[in-house]
């Protein structure tokens, strides 16, 4: 019997079904449970409202019928886009079995397919219903088998009739192998419990099948992602299987055991089956099976292969997929070739006819669908992998990676492309239905092209210099779609004549070149770019005479090499332009740090959105979007799409948060964070209160350290504040573990993460975000916790990443990239070192580091904002400083699924990231590992510490000394003594108001101030300007006292404070008093005051808001965050940054210009929004992004200016397309949310709602149905 007709017999067996319950209709129950999820764009809709029959129904705690499993966990198919499904792997839910006797050691929970993200199963489409009911005949059918192989685990008080037809309705229904042309095949339902009766068989029986499993998971319950391409085999096993006892069912072949953990951890070499259509799999529109009449193997000549998921893999019926003519170029070199496969299988012969690299006749051996081996010239083996890549602009593309050191072939070509010893080529041939795509099979023609233009001679490439642009005149956006930008190897694909190898370069300047490597006479050809604002994929060329070409750009993203095609067709006549001429051509990805190939400056414009996985969605044909793109634009995800406790199909179940834990070697000590005794530095935040100084409250305090990983059993809790604005500080240390792992700054909304993890190492990070991308997880940062306004927190409960234990130092006397940067050497850091660590190190090294003001605050947050310190002036501020970032992201494979990459950001590698990443803020490009900044030599004359102080009062008369008036003159004084600094010098007087005595005596003399006044000078004492500043300094506060200090180095001046000197500082974890509104602005409302406008302007506005708060004292304000309603507190008037005489000024950082050119940084407490804008905000346009207040309007404005803002959201959109990466008022936020209420002020007030336990046990519950 031939298998189609085996498979008509399967089908026929299925067909006249009996009993149906139907799954649309209310025929089965009358439970009004209304759907509570429906994703539009997924099935239709009267499909999803689903009713199961009563029989599956129970009664929740209040008495009311509930169905099992919940309706709305169907027609779910998370991010997938309209019609489509894509299933790459399928995850296998395993139980070792200890509660059904009689049954299978392994028994089955289910065989769920799902979208692999990259590395997991869980992004699975439930529910893809097409009319398919649950045929309950199979219960009585196949009962024997489901018994043995899947039982119903009673603990969960199910019946197997409602465990099967969950199983069935959420999951089988969308189960499908994959066919040819990207269709996939959707297994009817007895299909479909055949396949997995064979899979669980396969696990039971084959010790190697479950030898592999067992070395993934070492757990009873178990579910590892497994092959489509091993549930296509174990289907093809049960073809003509008719028989319903356990010994009849039947075994996989041994090759399809193999395959079943084939893809290992590298999901993107296993393509996704695209379900498409709703095609059902018969015997009429099957997939087709495919014999390779060239193989040898009996194995493989009796076993049926269906071809896997190469979209157009199959011409015909009987033809190769690899018949006819490839034209080829090196991806590498600058060869173009000519890959001649054998018209058939049949010969074994490829002849390959190419300039470079291989000039001869190879001979094959097809090894899989995708593999051949080659055998090039006498007995020289080279190992090959050939792969079919998805067709583009009519032509059909494919690649080759051989390895010619004799090893076996790469695993993919993203493997390939990293591999010393690879050749890789990308192959191009015209798609058999393309009309008038012909180019010639024929020799490559060694002569030189027909038409030669020599408007601009050159002798090769090295030798040209500075070109003369061709300026812009042509309609639409100058330059090119982000996508186009970079250096491309092209072959043109249209015509009959070839002239090898050319190379196409477009730069960010509007500019594009033609040239012809093997033509090196030929004249370079250049045009000016632009494109249309509505089709980014409409290129205009413009040549220097005038011609206007117009080109359609398309663009397939592949991991580290992508390829493209530009179709050109001419407007003018002119013999220079690009008259009909179609390009196929091929380039690294910008910003691939892991392409060993022509990734120098050319390719790396990362410039709005051409890094590798926008690129995808800027150009690529809609088709091919990955799904959470929005549309055909480079939008960046807006509206966000976190899991929540709600979405069972998204939210971690205990298995899957246990196997993170596994990944995180939770074994190995997370130790080191105990400050254990002054004056040793504390390496993390110190909270409040905290045991011991301990940070974290002590957590860890425990030998083995902290634990791995944290997470809320009970949602109920992390829903909850962790902290109580009523408890004493000791009350804070019976927190829940949880609540210590995430302490940070006092909260305003509440955000709990679910999941707190604490990574050792980069492959810990990775684990993390690949997490986190499965689960749709919304992804925080936090090193120590101090940043200000929430930024290290997400809401929907998260998962944070806290990466305090990634302390690795490194010193390097030269900076590789360019040792002129960093004349003193670098220190490189691991993301989770706070200042007083680096100063500890550095001092060994006799270098300073430009910090920060405070001990205990994170280099990464530091540097990310902005960063100003004690050596800012004559140092730089911290974003002058960094040379290297090393940051983990998530972007997309070929298939849209979330991959981590890691990027290198510096002035050569991705430096539109490394731009953005100095001053742009906030944990939104990535997670960072490391960061490299510059050394400095400790100033001739050490580092010089003044600190004075003065006091008074707020006594209103003239005569006061020290009183109100006086303060008037004293802020003149200030003023000038500020405006005289030079870059030696750096600030930090803090202005602090107590009304501790106000509230008993109601008199404002008892109203005292005191001016704490700390600065450094970079230099020795006896420096004529040390003395003179100092002595400015005494006559500003009219002071005689003077601290005065020398040290070596800044860890020596750390080490000398007394051991209460930080307690101003630790990490408050107490949520704000007042939810944020315009009254209760959060934090500190901060000013970046230029020279001018401190000169003209300060002592007035000073002045203004100290009169807030006298104002206040007479009608206190409940809304205020002081206690008694007062808008006092204190003010930090910073001169530690760039504006001091003589301090550089480099501009080629993502800061504000008024950061940049600040004198000083005004940071003033409890005022609300319209008095700031009524008096600091006056001061000057911009605040800082680190010290600023948690409500704010036009925040993109005030931080980077509206300009910035959108170079800084097109980095963003480039290297964080899905918008894992979120943070309250970063980059990639809503600006026109003051506020901080992502989810909407509604969602906002509710979040603090109890959910009812029970409920949320369910959730947990609910997939062990
Ligand atoms: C007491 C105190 C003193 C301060 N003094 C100064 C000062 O003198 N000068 C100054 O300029 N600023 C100062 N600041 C502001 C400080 O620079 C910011 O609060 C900064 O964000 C803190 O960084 P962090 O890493 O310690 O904090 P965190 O809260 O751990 O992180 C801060 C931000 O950086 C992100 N982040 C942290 N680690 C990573 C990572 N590995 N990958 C990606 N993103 C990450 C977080 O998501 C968050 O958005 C001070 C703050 C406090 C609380």
């Amino acid at each position: 019997m031939t298998w189609h007709a085996q498979l008509a017999l399967v089908l026929a067996l299925v067909c006249p079904a009996t009993a149906w319950c139907s799954g649309k209709s209310d025929a089965c129950s009358s439970n009004p449970i209304p759907l509570r999820q429906f994703n539009a764009l997924n099935y239709q809709a009267n499909t999803c409202n689903l009713k199961w029959n009563r029989g599956c129904t129970s009664l929740d705690k209040h008495g009311a019928l509930q169905q099992k499993p919940p309706p709305y966990s169907l027609c779910n198919s998370g991010h997938q886009p309209a019609g489509r499904v894509p299933v790459d792997a399928y995850t296998l839910s395993l139980q070792n079995n200890n509660f059904a006797p009689g049954s299978a050691r392994w028994t089955l929970h289910g065989l769920w397919p799902g979208s692999v993200d990259g590395t997991g199963g869980k992004n699975q489409p439930y529910g893809c219903l097409n009319g398919e009911d649950f045929n309950e005949t199979i219960l009585t059918t196949f009962d024997g088998l489901l018994n043995y192989f899947w039982p119903t685990n009673a603990k969960f008080n199910n019946t197997m009739q409602c465990f099967i037809l969950s199983e069935w309705m959420k999951h089988g229904t969308c189960a499908v192998i994959p066919g040819a042309d990207g269709t996939a095949f959707r297994l009817p339902q007895e299909d479909y419990f055949r396949t997995a009766f064979v899979i669980a068989n396969e696990f039971n029986e084959s010790p190697t099948l479950r030898n592999q499993l067992l070395e993934k998971v070492k757990l009873d319950d178990v579910e590892p992602l497994i092959s489509t391409r091993c549930v296509q085999c174990a289907y093809l096993a049960t073809v003509g299987w008719t028989g319903t006892d356990v010994a009849s069912v039947p075994r996989m072949s041994g090759d399809c055991i193999d395959q079943c953990f084939e893809c290992g951890d590298f999901w993107d070499t296993c393509p996704p089956a695209q379900l498409e259509s709703t095609v059902m799999l018969n015997s009429s529109n099957a997939p087709r099976e495919k014999r390779d009449s060239s193989s040898n193997s009996n194995a493989t000549a009796s076993f049926p292969l269906l071809e896997f998921a190469m979209p157009a893999f199959m011409s015909s019926e009987n033809s190769s997929p690899w018949e006819g003519t490839w034209r080829s170029f090196g991806a590498e070199e600058g060869g173009s070739g000519k890959f001649e496969f054998a018209q058939t299988f049949t010969d074994n012969v490829l002849t390959v006819t190419t300039d470079s690299p291989y000039p001869r006749t190879c001979t094959y051996e097809r090894r899989g669908p995708k593999e051949l081996v080659l055998r090039c010239g006498g007995d020289h083996l080279e190992d090959c992998l050939v792969q079919r890549l998805p067709d583009i602009g009519g032509l059909e593309a494919a690649f080759l990676a051989c390895n010619h050191t004799g090893e076996p072939a790469p695993a993919s070509f993203y493997a390939a492309m990293d591999t010393k010893g690879c050749g890789n080529f990308l192959m191009f041939r015209c798609k058999a239905s393309a009309a008038g795509c012909s180019f010639s099979p024929d020799s490559i023609s060694a002569s030189e092209p027909k038409t030669e233009t020599k408007t601009e001679p050159e002798s090769g490439f090295e030798s040209e210099s500075k070109p003369s642009p061709v300026s812009h005149f042509q309609p639409g956006i100058a330059g090119a779609p982000p996508a186009l930008l970079g250096s491309w190897r092209s072959l043109q694909v249209d015509s009959d004549y070839e002239e090898g190898l050319a190379q196409w370069n477009f730069t960010s300047d509007g500019q594009a070149s033609l040239r012809w490597p093997n033509y090196p006479s030929r004249a370079v050809q250049r045009y000016s770019v632009s494109h249309s604002d509505e089709d980014p994929s409409l290129v205009l060329l413009a040549s220097a005479s005038g011609t206007i070409t117009t080109c359609r750009f398309q663009f397939q993203y592949q991991p580290v090499y992508s390829y493209a095609v530009l179709d050109c067709g001419s407007a003018g006549d002119n013999e220079e332009d690009t008259q009909n001429t179609k390009w196929a051509m091929g380039r690294c990805n910008p910003c691939s740090a892991h392409c060993r190939y022509s990734c120098g400056a050319e390719n790396d414009f990362c410039g709005a959105g051409s890094c590798d996985p926008a690129e995808s969605v800027e150009a690529a044909s809609v088709d091919a979007l990955p799904s959470l793109f929005d549309n055909t634009r480079a939008t960046l995800k807006d509206d966000h799409d976190w899991c929540t406790p709600e979405d069972s199909g998204c939210w971690p179940t205990k298995t899957a948060i246990r196997k993170l834990e596994q990944e995180l070697d939770p074994t190995v000590p997370r130790l080191g964070l105990r400050w254990h005794s002054y004056p040793d530095p504390q390496p993390a935040p110190v909270p409040m209160g905290s045991i011991d100084n301990q940070s974290f409250y002590g957590l860890g305090n425990a030998p083995q350290g902290l634990k791995a990983l944290y997470y809320y059993e009970d949602i109920a809790e992390m829903q909850r504040p962790c902290f109580n604005q009523a408890d004493p500080p000791a009350v804070y240390n019976t927190a829940s573990d949880m609540c210590k792992a995430a302490v940070h700054q006092n909260e305003y909304r509440n955000w709990n993460p679910f999941i707190v993890v604490f990574p050792l190492n980069e492959r810990h990070v990775v684990a993390a975000l690949n997490f986190a991308a499965r689960h749709r997880l919304c992804i925080a940062t936090a090193g120590t916790g101090h940043e200000y306004n929430s930024r290290n927190s997400c809401p929907t409960g998260g998962i944070l990443i806290r990466t305090i234990l990634l302390k690795d130092k490194t010193f390097m006397p030269t900076w590789h990239e360019d040792s002129t940067l960093a004349p003193a050497g670098a220190f490189r850091f691991g993301a989770g070192s706070t200042f007083a660590e680096m100063h500890a190190f550095s001092k060994d090294y006799s270098r300073v580091i430009s910090s920060g003001w405070c001990s205990t605050v994170g280099m990464v947050g530091f540097h990310l904002g902005g960063g100003h310190g004690p050596f800012a002036p004559s140092m730089g501020l911290g974003v002058d400083n960094v040379l290297e970032i090393e940051v983990l992201q998530v972007g997309r494979n070929t298939y849209g699924q979330p991959v981590v990459h890691k990027k290198i950001a510096s002035r050569n590698r991705n430096p539109q990231l490394f731009w953005a990443m100095r001053g742009g803020g906030g944990s939104v490009w990535g997670v960072v590992l490391s960061m490299t900044i510059r050394a400095h030599p400790v100033p001739d004359g050490g580092l010089s510490r003044v600190y004075m102080s003065q006091t008074g009062t707020f006594c209103p008369d003239d005569s006061s000394k020290f009183g109100y008036q006086w303060l008037r003159g004293m802020w003149t004084r200030f003023t000038a003594w500020q405006l005289s600094l030079n870059q030696k010098v750096s600030t930090q007087p803090g202005f602090f108001i107590n009304t501790t005595l106000y509230n008993e005596k109601r008199n404002l003399c008892s109203v005292t101030w005191e001016f704490k006044f700390e600065y450094f000078y970079a230099g020795g004492q006896a420096e004529r300007d040390y003395i003179r500043f100092r002595d400015g300094l005494k006559d500003v506060l009219q002071t005689d006292t003077v601290w005065e200090d020398n040290y070596k180095s800044a860890y020596d001046y750390l080490v000398s404070m007394p051991a209460d000197k930080f307690t101003l500082v630790p990490v408050n974890p107490l949520p704000a008093q007042h939810p944020p509104s315009d009254v209760a602005t959060g934090s500190q409302n901060s000013v970046l005051v230029s020279r001018q406008a401190l000169k003209t302007k300060f002592t007035s506005t000073m002045m203004d808001v100290l009169d807030i708060c006298v104002k206040s004292l007479k009608n206190p304000d409940k809304t205020s965050p002081d206690v008694s309603g007062y808008r006092c507190g204190f003010h930090y008037l910073y001169t530690s940054l760039t504006g001091n005489l003589g301090s550089t000024q480099p501009g080629d950082t993502a800061i504000s210009p008024g950061f940049r050119s600040a004198l000083m940084l005004w940071n003033a407490r409890t005022l609300t929004t319209q008095q700031s804008n009524d008096t600091v905000y006056k001061l000057g346009p911009n605040s800082y992004f680190s010290e600023s207040s948690y409500v704010m309007h036009n925040w993109t404005a005030r931080y980077w200016g509206e300009k910035a803002y959108e170079q800084l959201l097109g980095v963003k959109k480039a290297h964080d397309p899905g918008n894992h990466f979120w943070c309250h008022h970063c980059v990639g936020d809503n600006p026109d949310d003051a506020f901080g209420e992502p989810l909407g002020a509604a969602a906002q007030a509710d979040f603090g709602d109890q959910p009812d336990a029970a409920a949320q046990a369910e959730f947990v519950e609910q997939d062990k149905l």
